[in-house]
């Protein structure tokens, strides 16, 4: 039982540079070439939110280049966007690569302060409140989370923004992200060590750590990054559900890769070179003549039936 117990005191200990580690970690999930130190303004209040508020988000003509160094050339990629997401909203963004879906996260997660136009959350400027605060309430679920070469308790324990994670806590959100059976399957159960060091995780696994720690932290916004690499149907369903399960009363925000899993986004905003050209449901948006959305779908459509047909002619063989 020692084993199980000591990451957690370690975790006691750590509390307070954690709080800081947590937020960089989270950053870290959006591996940025050149990271960029934002300043609060002098005396910038920290982001309040009561305990049943929800969050509203407003993007509003909202502008943003990257500048790879000094001196050189901006490249602009986000180009007078303005969108509201409402409180409780799930709200999902598509478009082709590299028109600045995961540049909008770290918009608002406000690794980055945007060049004109505002970012606001319940009406208040995000560029004029205390960065930590807002991260604070901002969760980050994608297939790559920071692991440390510590146990998957201390994985997952390591989320928890306000308080010191018990045993309890992390085996409870363990089960609602559908890990605690992976886990307790170990020879060391929670005390398993992960990392470089230790068990390696799949896709599907990290996605669920990454589930746990939000759970964790209670966020009042969560952004998905939806996975890329392929996960077999039932660790596909297992994730849906349980990443349903903590969207409940949350805004949510998913950046989309594959349209199939966001069919149900209360709104979809499609993007093209760094401009919303379409809003609306699933069904909405495949009613617009010649619309990026429906020749995406289309497109994906026809990836989705190829590859059906070549695992039908493998069988056969
Ligand atoms: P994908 O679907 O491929 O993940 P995306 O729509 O999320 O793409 P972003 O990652 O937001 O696109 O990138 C938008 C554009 O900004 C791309 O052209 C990308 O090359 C560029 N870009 C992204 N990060 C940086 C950076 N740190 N410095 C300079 N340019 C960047």
């Amino acid at each position: 039982l020692q084993t199980l117990y000591t990451p957690l005191e370690q975790l006691g200990k750590l509390y307070l540079d954690l709080k800081q580690q947590i937020l960089d970690a989270e950053a870290m999930f959006f591996l940025l070439d050149e990271p960029v130190e934002i300043n609060d303004k002098p005396n910038a209040p920290d982001l309040k939110m009561a305990p049943n508020e929800q969050a509203q988000i407003e993007f509003k003509n909202v502008s943003f280049s990257y500048q790879k160094k000094k001196n050189a050339a901006k490249i602009q990629v986000i180009n007078d966007l303005s969108f509201t997401i409402n409180p409780g909203e799930r709200v999902a963004i598509v478009g082709p690569s590299g028109v600045g879906k995961s540049t909008l996260a770290r918009l608002l997660y406000r690794l980055y302060d945007v060049d004109q136009g505002a970012i606001l959350l319940n009406g208040i400027n995000i560029a004029n409140m205390k960065q930590e605060s807002l991260r604070r309430h901002i969760g980050i679920v994608s297939q790559d989370p920071a692991l440390f070469n510590n146990t998957i308790a201390y994985n997952i324990g390591y989320g928890c923004a306000d308080h010191n994670a018990t045993l309890e806590q992390v085996i409870d959100v363990s089960k609602r992200a559908s890990i605690h059976n992976f886990i307790i399957a170990q020879p060391l159960g929670y005390g398993t060590p992960v990392g470089e060091r230790g068990v390696r995780l799949s896709g599907g696994e990290k996605q669920r750590v990454s589930i746990a720690r939000a759970v964790l932290k209670d966020p009042k916004i969560m952004i998905f990054d939806e996975a890329t690499s392929s996960l077999d149907s039932i660790t596909e369903s297992e994730i849906l559900f349980a990443m349903n399960d903590i969207s409940r009363g949350r805004t949510c925000l998913t950046i989309a890769h594959r349209l199939s899993t966001v069919m149900d986004a209360d709104k979809i905003l499609v993007l093209k070179k760094g401009t919303l050209v379409e809003m609306g449901t699933h069904d909405d948006l495949l009613k617009v003549e010649n619309g990026v959305y429906k020749s995406l779908w289309n497109q994906q459509q026809r990836i989705s039936d190829l590859k059906k047909s070549l695992q039908a002619a493998k069988s056969l063989t």
